[in-house]
């Protein structure tokens, strides 16, 4: 899906630099940035937001590849090593009980904030996440217009007869000594709802983030390496249908040349701003 038709060359980007004034050099302040990305917002018909890990380093929970994170320490077993072998499903179980309780502890911020008041707003079409922690409808974005990617942290499912429950039950049971849960149902084998490494995106939450990629006229992406596919392909669906790409990232992303305008700053803080001048606008 790679594009040869990039909409958003680096010739006709703007650039700020929004929590380093020192390297605000490009072509906008800080100011004009954030002022830009609000204007933006206010104009914008169909917006859609693709966040990643980013918008919740703010919440206490690290990115996947910031150094020294939990995620270096407890990186996420591989769906091939879960399902060929004990040792595998017990690794899973012991790593997924500490990045649990690092995501159960998280509260939102002024992003995910932001993002639950465009809703309200009636300004956003869609709310994409790679984010298995939750924070989005925690914060008040509906379920409706949320898209869960990589699905979610806080429910178990057994993958033999289908029945779910609850991680808290789940990490209750880790807690009293279990290894590898079994279903209570059947016996069979559970694992949380999220998409592992190496596993295939579910087809009906990828299509509807695809479709509203696609129909997108201003399609902001905040806190995401933008490395992890197929994810990453989908600001190039949307710039590709014409879509204004916006970058909200602390660090540069391959795509950063597909973007109009690039800012370089904390998710939470810039995202306060930004709203106090969409409400200005609105
Ligand atoms: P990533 O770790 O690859 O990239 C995160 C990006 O966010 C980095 O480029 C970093 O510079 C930037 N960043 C960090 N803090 C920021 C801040 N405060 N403001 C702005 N930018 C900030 O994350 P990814 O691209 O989402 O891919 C990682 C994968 O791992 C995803 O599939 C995701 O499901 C999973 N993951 C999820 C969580 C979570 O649910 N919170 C946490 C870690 C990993």
């Amino acid at each position: 899906m790679a594009s040869d038709n990039d909409p958003g060359g680096a010739g006709t980007s703007e650039r700020a630099a929004v929590d380093a004034p020192a390297a605000a050099s490009r072509s906008l302040s800080a100011d004009e940035g954030i002022a830009r990305l609000a204007e933006l917002i206010a104009d914008a018909e169909h917006l859609v937001v693709f966040t990643g890990a980013g918008i919740s380093t703010e919440s206490g929970i690290p990115d996947f590849r910031s150094p020294g994170g939990i995620w270096n320490r407890y990186k996420p077993i591989d769906y091939q090593t879960f399902m060929s072998s004990e040792e595998g499903k017990r690794e899973y179980w012991r790593r997924g009980r500490n990045t649990y309780a690092v995501i159960r502890e998280a509260r939102p911020n002024p992003a995910h904030l932001a993002l639950a008041e465009l809703e309200r707003l009636g300004k956003l079409d869609l709310l994409i996440t790679q984010n298995i922690d939750g924070l989005h409808t925690a914060t008040g974005s509906s379920p409706e217009r949320t898209v869960e990617l990589h699905g979610t942290a806080h429910r178990v499912f057994c993958m033999n007869c289908g029945a779910t429950m609850t991680r808290d039950e789940i990490s209750a049971r880790l807690d009293a000594g279990e290894a590898i849960p079994a279903c209570r149902v059947c016996g069979g084998t559970l694992r949380a709802a999220t998409v592992a490494f190496g596993e295939p995106l579910p087809r009906e939450p990828w299509q509807r983030a695809a479709t509203a990629a696609a129909g997108s006229d201003l399609f902001l992406i905040i806190g995401s390496s933008l490395v992890v596919n197929p994810a990453a392909q989908l600001p190039r669906i949307a710039a590709n249908a014409g879509a204004y790409i916006v970058i909200l990232n602390q660090t540069p992303t391959p795509l950063d040349d597909l973007a109009q305008l690039l800012l370089r700053g904390s998710a939470g803080a810039v995202m306060a701003r930004v709203m106090s001048e969409v409400r200005r606008r609105l």
